[in-house]
Protein backbone atom coordinates (compact mmCIF):
# COMPACT_ATOMS: atom_id res chain seq x y z
CA UNK A 1 0.00 0.00 0.00
CA UNK A 2 1.28 3.27 -0.68
CA UNK A 3 2.07 5.79 1.62
CA UNK A 4 -1.08 8.49 0.67
CA UNK A 5 -3.37 5.21 0.73
CA UNK A 6 -2.31 4.73 4.27
CA UNK A 7 -2.83 8.46 5.36
CA UNK A 8 -6.24 8.27 3.67
CA UNK A 9 -7.07 5.31 6.05
CA UNK A 10 -5.99 7.15 8.45
CA UNK A 11 -7.91 9.57 7.40
CA UNK A 12 -11.28 7.76 7.87
CA UNK A 13 -10.39 6.17 10.93
CA UNK A 14 -10.53 9.86 11.94
CA UNK A 15 -13.92 10.61 11.20
CA UNK A 16 -15.11 11.14 14.78
CA UNK A 17 -12.13 13.65 15.01
CA UNK A 18 -12.54 15.76 12.76
CA UNK A 19 -16.13 15.90 13.44
CA UNK A 20 -15.71 16.63 16.72
CA UNK A 21 -12.85 19.62 15.85
CA UNK A 22 -15.92 21.07 13.18
CA UNK A 23 -18.33 21.04 16.23
CA UNK A 24 -16.21 23.10 18.39
CA UNK A 25 -15.40 25.35 16.21
CA UNK A 26 -18.64 26.48 15.24
CA UNK A 27 -19.52 26.36 19.14
CA UNK A 28 -17.49 29.19 19.38
CA UNK A 29 -19.55 32.36 17.95
CA UNK A 30 -17.02 34.44 16.05
CA UNK A 31 -19.35 36.59 14.32
CA UNK A 32 -18.67 39.91 12.37
CA UNK A 33 -20.98 42.37 11.85
CA UNK A 34 -18.31 44.90 10.77
CA UNK A 35 -19.18 47.34 13.49
CA UNK A 36 -16.25 47.22 15.79
CA UNK A 37 -15.49 45.71 18.54
CA UNK A 38 -16.62 42.48 16.82
CA UNK A 39 -15.58 39.18 15.33
CA UNK A 40 -14.09 37.74 18.30
CA UNK A 41 -11.40 35.87 16.16
CA UNK A 42 -8.98 35.30 19.16
CA UNK A 43 -11.13 33.12 20.77
CA UNK A 44 -11.00 30.70 17.45
CA UNK A 45 -7.62 31.35 17.34
CA UNK A 46 -6.87 30.64 20.81
CA UNK A 47 -8.80 27.19 20.90
CA UNK A 48 -7.06 26.05 17.72
CA UNK A 49 -3.55 27.06 19.11
CA UNK A 50 -4.22 25.01 22.07
CA UNK A 51 -4.91 21.63 20.79
CA UNK A 52 -1.96 22.15 18.36
CA UNK A 53 0.39 22.60 20.76
CA UNK A 54 -1.26 19.55 22.26
CA UNK A 55 0.43 17.74 18.98
CA UNK A 56 3.47 19.75 19.49
CA UNK A 57 2.37 22.06 16.77
CA UNK A 58 3.71 25.79 17.05
CA UNK A 59 1.24 28.48 15.95
CA UNK A 60 1.11 31.91 15.23
CA UNK A 61 -0.84 34.78 16.24
CA UNK A 62 -0.93 38.57 14.78
CA UNK A 63 -3.80 41.27 15.65
CA UNK A 64 -4.19 44.72 14.03
CA UNK A 65 -6.58 45.00 16.95
CA UNK A 66 -7.09 43.03 20.14
CA UNK A 67 -9.64 40.18 19.96
CA UNK A 68 -9.02 39.80 16.60
CA UNK A 69 -6.18 37.33 15.61
CA UNK A 70 -4.77 35.76 12.59
CA UNK A 71 -3.35 32.17 13.13
CA UNK A 72 -0.68 31.34 10.93
CA UNK A 73 0.75 27.64 11.21
CA UNK A 74 4.00 25.92 9.54
CA UNK A 75 4.67 22.51 9.14
CA UNK A 76 7.22 21.50 11.46
CA UNK A 77 8.24 18.77 9.73
CA UNK A 78 9.89 20.70 6.58
CA UNK A 79 13.03 20.26 5.17
CA UNK A 80 12.64 23.55 3.27
CA UNK A 81 10.71 26.34 4.82
CA UNK A 82 10.45 28.24 1.46
CA UNK A 83 6.58 28.02 1.07
CA UNK A 84 5.22 25.88 -1.92
CA UNK A 85 1.61 25.46 -0.98
CA UNK A 86 -0.47 28.07 1.24
CA UNK A 87 -4.15 26.44 3.33
CA UNK A 88 -6.26 29.44 3.26
CA UNK A 89 -9.35 30.41 5.46
CA UNK A 90 -10.78 32.31 7.45
CA UNK A 91 -12.77 32.12 11.32
CA UNK A 92 -15.27 34.84 11.25
CA UNK A 93 -18.86 34.23 10.24
CA UNK A 94 -21.54 36.64 9.20
CA UNK A 95 -24.74 37.50 11.75
CA UNK A 96 -27.59 34.79 12.67
CA UNK A 97 -30.31 37.48 10.76
CA UNK A 98 -33.09 35.70 12.25
CA UNK A 99 -32.78 32.99 15.02
CA UNK A 100 -36.45 31.70 15.10
CA UNK A 101 -36.25 30.63 11.41
CA UNK A 102 -33.34 28.19 12.67
CA UNK A 103 -34.68 25.02 13.19
CA UNK A 104 -30.91 24.27 15.03
CA UNK A 105 -28.81 25.73 17.24
CA UNK A 106 -26.38 28.34 15.05
CA UNK A 107 -24.03 27.90 17.68
CA UNK A 108 -24.53 24.32 18.50
CA UNK A 109 -22.94 22.31 16.25
CA UNK A 110 -25.67 19.80 16.07
CA UNK A 111 -25.64 16.80 13.63
CA UNK A 112 -28.66 15.21 11.89
CA UNK A 113 -28.69 12.85 8.69
CA UNK A 114 -25.22 13.62 8.27
CA UNK A 115 -24.81 16.48 8.42
CA UNK A 116 -23.26 19.23 10.99
CA UNK A 117 -25.32 22.35 10.92
CA UNK A 118 -24.81 25.97 12.52
CA UNK A 119 -23.38 29.48 11.17
CA UNK A 120 -20.30 29.25 9.65
CA UNK A 121 -20.52 24.71 9.83
CA UNK A 122 -20.04 25.79 5.92
CA UNK A 123 -18.54 29.14 5.24
CA UNK A 124 -15.71 28.78 6.55
CA UNK A 125 -14.86 26.34 9.66
CA UNK A 126 -15.20 23.12 7.42
CA UNK A 127 -12.41 24.21 5.01
CA UNK A 128 -10.60 25.12 8.22
CA UNK A 129 -11.27 21.97 9.64
CA UNK A 130 -10.28 19.89 7.00
CA UNK A 131 -6.81 21.72 6.65
CA UNK A 132 -6.49 21.53 10.37
CA UNK A 133 -6.82 17.79 10.14
CA UNK A 134 -4.76 17.16 7.40
CA UNK A 135 -1.60 19.58 8.93
CA UNK A 136 -2.40 17.30 12.52
CA UNK A 137 -2.74 13.74 10.13
CA UNK A 138 0.62 14.20 8.74
CA UNK A 139 2.56 15.20 11.41
CA UNK A 140 1.58 12.23 13.79
CA UNK A 141 2.50 9.95 11.25
CA UNK A 142 5.71 11.90 11.31
CA UNK A 143 5.25 12.82 7.31
CA UNK A 144 8.53 14.41 6.23
CA UNK A 145 8.11 17.64 3.36
CA UNK A 146 10.73 18.75 0.94
CA UNK A 147 9.14 22.18 0.90
CA UNK A 148 7.46 24.25 3.24
CA UNK A 149 3.73 24.26 3.97
CA UNK A 150 1.64 26.86 5.59
CA UNK A 151 -2.39 27.47 7.18
CA UNK A 152 -3.42 30.66 7.48
CA UNK A 153 -6.53 31.18 9.03
CA UNK A 154 -7.84 35.24 8.83
CA UNK A 155 -9.78 37.49 10.88
CA UNK A 156 -12.33 40.06 9.29
CA UNK A 157 -13.19 38.08 5.68
CA UNK A 158 -16.63 38.65 6.22
CA UNK A 159 -16.34 42.26 5.88
CA UNK A 160 -13.70 43.18 3.90
CA UNK A 161 -10.50 41.63 5.31
CA UNK A 162 -9.11 44.87 7.26
CA UNK A 163 -8.13 42.85 10.16
CA UNK A 164 -7.08 39.89 8.26
CA UNK A 165 -5.91 38.89 5.02
CA UNK A 166 -5.78 42.84 3.81
CA UNK A 167 -3.68 43.78 6.83
CA UNK A 168 -1.41 40.80 6.72
CA UNK A 169 -0.71 42.13 3.20
CA UNK A 170 0.11 45.43 4.12
CA UNK A 171 2.18 44.01 7.16
CA UNK A 172 3.78 41.04 6.71
CA UNK A 173 3.23 40.33 2.86
CA UNK A 174 6.17 37.71 3.04
CA UNK A 175 3.90 35.63 5.39
CA UNK A 176 1.54 35.48 2.02
CA UNK A 177 4.16 34.43 -0.19
CA UNK A 178 3.53 31.29 -1.49
CA UNK A 179 4.09 29.52 -4.94
CA UNK A 180 0.83 28.68 -4.78
CA UNK A 181 -2.73 28.79 -2.56
CA UNK A 182 -5.82 26.92 -1.91
CA UNK A 183 -8.98 28.75 -0.21
CA UNK A 184 -12.27 29.00 -0.57
CA UNK A 185 -14.77 30.13 -3.38
CA UNK A 186 -14.67 27.08 -5.28
CA UNK A 187 -15.09 23.24 -5.71
CA UNK A 188 -18.58 22.42 -6.36
CA UNK A 189 -19.29 19.79 -8.06
CA UNK A 190 -21.67 19.18 -10.85
CA UNK A 191 -23.01 15.90 -11.93
CA UNK A 192 -24.16 15.74 -15.48
CA UNK A 193 -25.03 11.96 -16.21
CA UNK A 194 -22.31 9.07 -15.09
CA UNK A 195 -19.85 12.07 -14.80
CA UNK A 196 -18.93 14.70 -11.89
CA UNK A 197 -17.04 18.01 -12.83
CA UNK A 198 -15.86 20.54 -10.25
CA UNK A 199 -16.13 24.53 -10.67
CA UNK A 200 -12.23 25.17 -9.74
CA UNK A 201 -12.40 29.05 -8.35
CA UNK A 202 -9.52 30.81 -10.16
CA UNK A 203 -10.69 34.37 -10.46
CA UNK A 204 -13.51 36.91 -9.09
CA UNK A 205 -15.72 39.62 -10.00
CA UNK A 206 -15.18 42.93 -8.83
CA UNK A 207 -17.53 44.71 -6.39
CA UNK A 208 -18.54 48.53 -6.11
CA UNK A 209 -20.92 50.27 -3.94
CA UNK A 210 -22.72 52.99 -5.34
CA UNK A 211 -24.41 55.44 -3.51
CA UNK A 212 -26.88 57.78 -5.12
CA UNK A 213 -28.35 60.60 -3.94
CA UNK A 214 -31.56 61.98 -5.54
CA UNK A 215 -32.44 66.05 -4.52
CA UNK A 216 -36.01 67.01 -4.61
CA UNK A 217 -37.73 69.67 -2.90
CA UNK A 218 -39.19 70.17 0.25
CA UNK A 219 -42.24 71.46 0.96
CA UNK A 220 -45.87 70.24 3.53
CA UNK A 221 -47.50 66.95 2.45
CA UNK A 222 -50.65 68.88 2.42
CA UNK A 223 -49.78 71.36 -0.59
CA UNK A 224 -46.96 68.54 -2.57
CA UNK A 225 -47.36 70.62 -6.09
CA UNK A 226 -45.32 73.71 -4.21
CA UNK A 227 -42.16 70.59 -3.74
CA UNK A 228 -40.26 68.27 -6.09
CA UNK A 229 -40.59 64.38 -4.55
CA UNK A 230 -37.81 62.84 -4.29
CA UNK A 231 -39.23 59.49 -4.47
CA UNK A 232 -40.56 60.09 -7.53
CA UNK A 233 -37.46 60.60 -8.92
CA UNK A 234 -36.06 57.39 -7.51
CA UNK A 235 -39.15 55.51 -9.10
CA UNK A 236 -37.45 56.53 -12.38
CA UNK A 237 -34.04 56.01 -11.71
CA UNK A 238 -35.52 52.25 -10.11
CA UNK A 239 -37.23 51.57 -13.14
CA UNK A 240 -34.05 52.37 -15.58
CA UNK A 241 -31.80 50.15 -13.57
CA UNK A 242 -34.44 47.74 -13.74
CA UNK A 243 -34.35 47.74 -17.49
CA UNK A 244 -30.67 48.17 -17.72
CA UNK A 245 -29.11 46.49 -20.94
CA UNK A 246 -25.68 45.37 -19.83
CA UNK A 247 -23.58 44.68 -22.31
CA UNK A 248 -23.06 40.27 -22.96
CA UNK A 249 -19.88 39.32 -22.77
CA UNK A 250 -18.25 35.47 -22.90
CA UNK A 251 -14.57 36.27 -22.95
CA UNK A 252 -14.49 34.72 -19.59
CA UNK A 253 -12.33 31.03 -19.80
CA UNK A 254 -15.45 29.30 -17.89
CA UNK A 255 -17.47 29.56 -21.61
CA UNK A 256 -14.77 27.76 -23.12
CA UNK A 257 -16.11 24.53 -21.45
CA UNK A 258 -19.92 24.50 -22.03
CA UNK A 259 -19.51 21.49 -23.45
CA UNK A 260 -18.98 19.78 -20.69
CA UNK A 261 -22.91 20.70 -19.82
CA UNK A 262 -24.40 19.60 -22.66
CA UNK A 263 -23.42 22.46 -24.99
CA UNK A 264 -22.54 21.93 -28.55
CA UNK A 265 -22.17 25.15 -29.98
CA UNK A 266 -19.71 27.93 -29.63
CA UNK A 267 -20.41 30.24 -26.79
CA UNK A 268 -21.11 33.78 -27.90
CA UNK A 269 -22.36 36.90 -26.29
CA UNK A 270 -25.29 36.14 -29.32
CA UNK A 271 -26.49 33.26 -27.93
CA UNK A 272 -25.52 33.12 -24.48
CA UNK A 273 -29.04 34.01 -23.36
CA UNK A 274 -30.26 31.39 -25.18
CA UNK A 275 -28.01 29.17 -23.51
CA UNK A 276 -28.75 30.23 -20.16
CA UNK A 277 -32.66 29.76 -20.55
CA UNK A 278 -31.82 26.17 -21.90
CA UNK A 279 -29.55 25.14 -18.87
CA UNK A 280 -32.19 27.05 -16.43
CA UNK A 281 -34.31 23.63 -15.98
CA UNK A 282 -31.41 21.12 -16.46
CA UNK A 283 -28.25 22.91 -14.77
CA UNK A 284 -30.01 25.69 -12.60
CA UNK A 285 -26.78 26.44 -11.06
CA UNK A 286 -24.59 26.99 -14.25
CA UNK A 287 -27.59 28.79 -15.74
CA UNK A 288 -26.87 31.50 -12.81
CA UNK A 289 -23.21 31.32 -12.94
CA UNK A 290 -23.55 31.52 -16.44
CA UNK A 291 -26.09 34.83 -16.26
CA UNK A 292 -23.74 36.35 -13.73
CA UNK A 293 -20.15 35.83 -15.65
CA UNK A 294 -21.82 37.73 -18.93
CA UNK A 295 -22.85 40.79 -17.35
CA UNK A 296 -22.21 43.63 -15.29
CA UNK A 297 -25.01 43.54 -12.49
CA UNK A 298 -26.10 46.48 -10.68
CA UNK A 299 -28.77 45.88 -7.87
CA UNK A 300 -30.48 48.52 -5.70
CA UNK A 301 -30.04 47.15 -1.87
CA UNK A 302 -30.59 49.73 0.42
CA UNK A 303 -33.17 52.91 0.66
CA UNK A 304 -33.02 55.68 2.81
CA UNK A 305 -35.00 59.08 2.73
CA UNK A 306 -37.82 61.21 4.07
CA UNK A 307 -37.73 62.71 7.67
CA UNK A 308 -41.13 63.26 8.29
CA UNK A 309 -44.28 61.53 7.65
CA UNK A 310 -46.14 65.17 6.43
CA UNK A 311 -43.30 66.34 4.31
CA UNK A 312 -42.42 65.76 1.07
CA UNK A 313 -38.96 64.38 1.17
CA UNK A 314 -36.65 66.08 -0.43
CA UNK A 315 -33.69 63.89 -0.12
CA UNK A 316 -33.42 59.95 -0.77
CA UNK A 317 -30.29 57.64 -0.68
CA UNK A 318 -30.09 55.12 -2.91
CA UNK A 319 -26.96 52.28 -2.31
CA UNK A 320 -26.54 49.83 -4.95
CA UNK A 321 -24.56 46.76 -5.12
CA UNK A 322 -22.95 46.46 -8.96
CA UNK A 323 -20.29 43.39 -9.72
CA UNK A 324 -18.26 44.07 -12.44
CA UNK A 325 -16.32 41.63 -14.95
CA UNK A 326 -12.82 41.32 -15.35
CA UNK A 327 -12.30 44.02 -17.78
CA UNK A 328 -15.12 46.93 -16.46
CA UNK A 329 -12.75 49.25 -14.48
CA UNK A 330 -14.10 52.32 -12.13
CA UNK A 331 -13.99 54.28 -15.35
CA UNK A 332 -16.37 52.13 -17.43
CA UNK A 333 -18.88 52.04 -14.39
CA UNK A 334 -18.91 55.55 -14.14
CA UNK A 335 -19.71 56.16 -17.97
CA UNK A 336 -22.25 53.06 -17.94
CA UNK A 337 -24.22 55.27 -14.85
CA UNK A 338 -24.22 58.63 -16.86
CA UNK A 339 -25.17 57.39 -19.87
CA UNK A 340 -28.20 55.07 -17.56
CA UNK A 341 -29.16 58.13 -15.43
CA UNK A 342 -28.42 60.93 -18.28
CA UNK A 343 -32.08 61.82 -18.46
CA UNK A 344 -32.39 62.58 -14.58
CA UNK A 345 -30.59 66.11 -13.69
CA UNK A 346 -31.44 65.90 -9.68
CA UNK A 347 -29.43 62.73 -9.34
CA UNK A 348 -25.68 62.49 -8.03
CA UNK A 349 -23.82 59.50 -7.75
CA UNK A 350 -20.13 58.44 -5.55
CA UNK A 351 -18.51 54.94 -5.80
CA UNK A 352 -16.61 53.24 -3.33
CA UNK A 353 -14.33 50.36 -4.92
CA UNK A 354 -14.71 47.83 -2.64
CA UNK A 355 -12.30 44.99 -4.46
CA UNK A 356 -10.97 44.72 -7.95
CA UNK A 357 -11.52 41.62 -9.88
CA UNK A 358 -8.98 39.28 -10.13
CA UNK A 359 -7.90 35.85 -11.65
CA UNK A 360 -5.06 33.61 -11.44
CA UNK A 361 -3.81 31.83 -14.43
CA UNK A 362 -5.76 27.72 -15.00
CA UNK A 363 -2.90 25.93 -16.44
CA UNK A 364 -0.87 25.19 -13.77
CA UNK A 365 0.79 22.73 -11.44
CA UNK A 366 -1.79 23.25 -8.80
CA UNK A 367 -4.59 22.51 -10.87
CA UNK A 368 -3.21 19.20 -12.15
CA UNK A 369 -2.50 18.56 -8.43
CA UNK A 370 -5.66 19.38 -7.18
CA UNK A 371 -7.43 17.33 -10.03
CA UNK A 372 -5.52 14.18 -9.16
CA UNK A 373 -5.82 14.91 -4.99
CA UNK A 374 -9.38 15.09 -5.02
CA UNK A 375 -10.10 12.19 -7.33
CA UNK A 376 -8.19 10.31 -5.54
CA UNK A 377 -9.76 11.53 -2.22
CA UNK A 378 -13.60 10.63 -3.36
CA UNK A 379 -12.28 7.10 -5.02
CA UNK A 380 -12.34 8.35 -8.85
CA UNK A 381 -9.77 7.68 -11.46
CA UNK A 382 -9.94 11.32 -12.57
CA UNK A 383 -11.94 14.37 -11.70
CA UNK A 384 -12.06 17.77 -14.58
CA UNK A 385 -12.06 20.72 -13.40
CA UNK A 386 -13.53 24.20 -15.13
CA UNK A 387 -12.21 26.91 -14.24
CA UNK A 388 -14.99 29.28 -12.90
CA UNK A 389 -14.83 33.00 -11.89
CA UNK A 390 -16.99 33.70 -8.64
CA UNK A 391 -19.77 36.60 -8.22
CA UNK A 392 -18.87 37.49 -4.79
CA UNK A 393 -15.17 37.27 -3.36
CA UNK A 394 -12.73 36.25 -0.97
CA UNK A 395 -9.48 36.54 0.22
CA UNK A 396 -7.98 35.33 -2.51
CA UNK A 397 -7.60 38.74 -4.11
CA UNK A 398 -4.87 39.87 -1.23
CA UNK A 399 -2.74 36.50 -2.57
CA UNK A 400 -3.65 36.65 -5.98
CA UNK A 401 -2.14 40.82 -5.66
CA UNK A 402 0.82 39.24 -3.70
CA UNK A 403 1.55 37.03 -6.95
CA UNK A 404 0.46 33.45 -5.28
CA UNK A 405 -1.56 31.44 -7.68
CA UNK A 406 -4.91 31.00 -5.69
CA UNK A 407 -7.72 28.81 -6.52
CA UNK A 408 -11.11 28.12 -4.19
CA UNK A 409 -11.17 24.52 -4.09
CA UNK A 410 -12.72 23.40 -0.41
CA UNK A 411 -12.73 19.05 -1.42
CA UNK A 412 -16.66 18.69 -1.18
CA UNK A 413 -17.81 15.35 -1.90
CA UNK A 414 -20.06 14.81 -4.62
CA UNK A 415 -22.76 13.14 -2.38
CA UNK A 416 -22.99 16.48 -0.49
CA UNK A 417 -25.49 17.97 -2.42
CA UNK A 418 -24.49 21.86 -2.37
CA UNK A 419 -28.27 23.29 -2.41
CA UNK A 420 -28.48 22.22 0.94
CA UNK A 421 -25.36 24.18 2.40
CA UNK A 422 -27.06 27.38 2.86
CA UNK A 423 -24.32 29.73 3.33
CA UNK A 424 -25.09 32.80 4.81
CA UNK A 425 -28.77 31.67 5.25
CA UNK A 426 -30.81 29.91 7.47
CA UNK A 427 -29.61 26.48 8.89
CA UNK A 428 -26.26 26.77 7.36
CA UNK A 429 -25.03 23.11 7.20
CA UNK A 430 -21.68 21.19 5.66
CA UNK A 431 -21.96 17.21 4.97
CA UNK A 432 -19.58 15.01 6.62
CA UNK A 433 -18.48 13.51 3.44
CA UNK A 434 -17.37 16.64 2.69
CA UNK A 435 -15.48 16.97 5.73
CA UNK A 436 -13.77 13.61 5.40
CA UNK A 437 -12.86 14.47 1.84
CA UNK A 438 -11.77 17.83 1.96
CA UNK A 439 -9.33 16.49 4.65
CA UNK A 440 -8.13 13.90 2.44
CA UNK A 441 -7.66 16.39 -0.69
CA UNK A 442 -5.84 18.82 1.21
CA UNK A 443 -3.43 16.55 2.94
CA UNK A 444 -2.76 14.44 -0.60
CA UNK A 445 -2.57 18.07 -2.20
CA UNK A 446 -0.16 19.04 0.10
CA UNK A 447 1.80 15.56 0.18
CA UNK A 448 1.64 16.03 -3.57
CA UNK A 449 3.36 19.51 -4.07
CA UNK A 450 5.57 19.39 -0.93
CA UNK A 451 7.45 16.60 -2.00
CA UNK A 452 10.03 16.54 -4.79
CA UNK A 453 9.64 13.33 -6.31
ZN1 LIG B 1 -16.24 32.63 3.53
Amino acid sequence: MDKLQKLFNIVDDSVEEIVKLEQELVRIPSVNTGVMPTGNESEVCDFISDLLKKEGIKSKLLHRDPGRDNLIVDYPNVISSECKLLLMSHTDVVPVENESKWKYDPFGGEISSGRIYGRGSNDCKSLLTSQLMSIILMNREDVKLDKGLRLISGADEEHGGRWGFGWLLEKYPELLKSEYAVNEGGGIPVEIGEKIYYLLGTGEKGRLEVEITIKGESAHASLPWLGVNSSYILSQALELIKNYQPKIDTSLPFFQYMENFGIEEKISSKNINQVIKILEKKLPRISHLSKALSRMTITPTIINGGIKSNSVPEKIKLICDIRTLPFQDEKYVIEELNKLFHKIEEIDYEIDYMSVPNSSSFDTQLKDSISRAHAKSIGLDEIKLIPSTSNGFTDSRFTRANGTITYGFSGAHPDDDPGLANVHGTDESIGISSLVSGTKTMLALAYDLCNSE
